[in-house]
């Protein structure tokens, strides 16, 4: 099993986020992948090598110019306008009936963005593209014939949609890398979601996505939402109680083509090990059931019982059994990292994960 990390994630170093009407420091902070970058070369697991870095093709096959243009520069178009130097954060958000496309330097991040808590710094977009570039290596070493690949993003990304960032997530790396396995070494220059692959293409991939993270992968549903070759299967706190609260529902199912490959189970408070793991082979079930070619899991360790934004009550020994049942799948697999804000347990929790996984 290969590990991907980049240094560059530490160009991401928000100040801070809102949450429930308070300024605090953020959840989602550089030490987190420290962790778990001790924890793996503490267990011996290894190699850790660097992402290779890719253009922004396999990026745009999944997220909109005109958000990544925004992207690569919000924040020095944010300073120069007046902006808090601090971090971007928007004062008005575009919500339903009114969402005109509006994109001046102090209102973009209210048009890109749907919640509080994901702020832009000066690093933000490098630390960004170094987390896809990652993921995308992963994918990579699958499509080269590795059956296993850890890629340690962050920021994380299953947050993030199509054109809006939230969450901590402003590149969605599950997406990207799972589009990119699903397209193989077909040109990626003509990929763009929605486009049929060309007559000499290679044949088709399908590609199931697993998300474990406490918090409903919204962007990564919103993302797959009407395509039938990337199944979205998500197991996670119910957003009736828990964020992102206005996505993550069961009756969410997909739509047009992709109807009936979408696949939410929004769980209670207090969550067991065991209460976990059935379902877990239910979404298992479903997943054998599509056949894909390819797995990309969505790893989030905010299950922990002891997550401060979690209210789950999964212990370490979850996360090893977690890990052996999805390598039953026997499937080339890709985890990419995404939450997990219990920073003393991250590391083991991570490296009880990979050892389940290389069980099989
Ligand atoms: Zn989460």
């Amino acid at each position: 099993m290969v590990t991907i990390f980049s240094p560059d994630h530490a160009l991401h170093d928000a100040p801070h986020e809102f949450l429930d009407g308070k300024l605090i420091v953020p959840h989602e902070v550089p030490i987190r992948v420290q962790m778990i970058l001790d924890a793996l070369e503490g267990a011996g697991i290894g190699p850790i090598q660097p992402p290779r870095a890719f253009d922004l093709n396999p990026i745009r096959a999944v997220h909109d110019d005109d958000y990544l243009a925004y992207l690569a520069l919000a924040y020095e178009r944010w300073v120069a306008a007046g902006g808090a130097a601090a971090a971007v954060l928007p004062s008005t958000l575009a919500v339903r009936w009114m969402s005109r496309r509006s994109v001046g330097p102090l209102v973009a991040p209210g048009y890109y963005s749907f919640d509080l808590s994901a702020p832009i710094v000066a690093g933000t977009y490098r630390a960004a593209r170094a987390a896809a570039d990652a993921a995308l290596t992963g994918a990579a070493l699958l499509l080269e014939g590795q059956q296993l690949a850890y890629a340690l993003c962050r920021p994380p990304g299953h947050h993030a949609g199509r054109d809006l960032y939230g969450g901590y997530c402003y590149l969605n790396n599950a997406a990207i890398a799972a589009h990119f396995l699903r397209v193989g070494s077909w040109e990626l220059g003509v990929s763009k979601l929605g486009q049929s692959p060309t007559p000499n293409s290679q044949p088709p991939r399908r590609v199931a996505v697993l998300d474990i993270d406490f918090h409903h992968g919204n962007g990564t549903q919103q993302i797959f939402y009407e395509r039938d070759d990337v199944l979205f299967v998500s197991i996670h706190a119910d957003p009736v109680r828990e964020y992102p609260y206005f996505a993550g529902y069961a009756d969410e199912c997909g739509a047009g083509a992709g109807a009936g490959f979408n696949l939410n189970f929004p769980l209670e408070a207090g969550v067991t090990n065991a209460r976990y793991l059935a379902v877990l082979d239910q979404a298992l079930a479903a997943i054998a059931d599509f056949a894909p070619r390819f797995l990309v899991l969505s790893a989030g360790f905010d299950t922990f019982g002891g997550d401060p934004i979690g209210d789950f009550a999964l212990t370490a020994d979850a996360y090893p059994l977690i890990g052996g049942r999805i390598a039953m799948l026997g499937l080339p697999t890709l985890v990419v990292q995404e939450g997990g804000y219990a920073l003393a347990a991250l590391g083991e929790n991570a490296v009880g994960l990979l050892r389940g996984l290389t069980k099989n």
